[in-house]
């Protein structure tokens, strides 16, 4: 966002670097930013983007960690859900493995999201 002028969706970097999901993200922040314009107030929509979850750097952090992993990381990271998931386990996962924290954080914020099955999904598939 500069002066009279926003950027949204792909163009603004919104897309998410995990599920690459962009679709939902290009449409709320479209309609977001246009209502910030109709009110004449465009830093509403700086301050929507910086403040959404949706948006969070935690699932930048994430892909590069999850990007350098082989199976063996995979297996590991997800030891601790191996009978299902729950916050319980997800914070032993994060003081067992800290440096993994941007990944947990990330499923964390996707389950609240309601991005549950693509995040998973795609952490399960590669452990099979
Ligand atoms: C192969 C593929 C599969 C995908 N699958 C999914 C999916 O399953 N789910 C999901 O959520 N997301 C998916 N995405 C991502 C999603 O398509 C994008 O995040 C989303 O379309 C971004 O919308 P946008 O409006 O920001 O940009 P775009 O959809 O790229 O729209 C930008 C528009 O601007 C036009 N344009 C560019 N330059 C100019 C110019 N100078 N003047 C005028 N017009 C211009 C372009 O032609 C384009 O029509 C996928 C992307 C790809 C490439």
């Amino acid at each position: 966002m500069d002066g009279r002028c926003a950027i949204v969706g792909d163009a603004a970097c919104l897309a998410n670097p995990l599920c690459f999901g962009g679709i939902g993200a290009a449409l709320l922040s479209g309609r977001e930013a246009a209502r910030a314009m109709a009110d004449g107030r465009l830093e509403r929509y700086q301050r929507w983007v910086s403040r959404n979850p949706m948006f969070s750097p935690h699932f930048m952090g994430a892909h590069d960690t999850f990007a350098s992993w082989g199976p063996e990381e995979i297996a590991d990271a997800m030891g601790p859900f191996r009978k299902g998931y729950s916050l319980a386990r997800g914070a032993y996962a994060m003081m067992r493995r800290p440096r993994w924290a941007e990944v947990y954080m990330s499923v964390y914020i996707a389950f609240n999201l309601g991005w549950r099955c693509r995040i998973l999904n795609r952490l399960k598939s590669s452990v099979q």
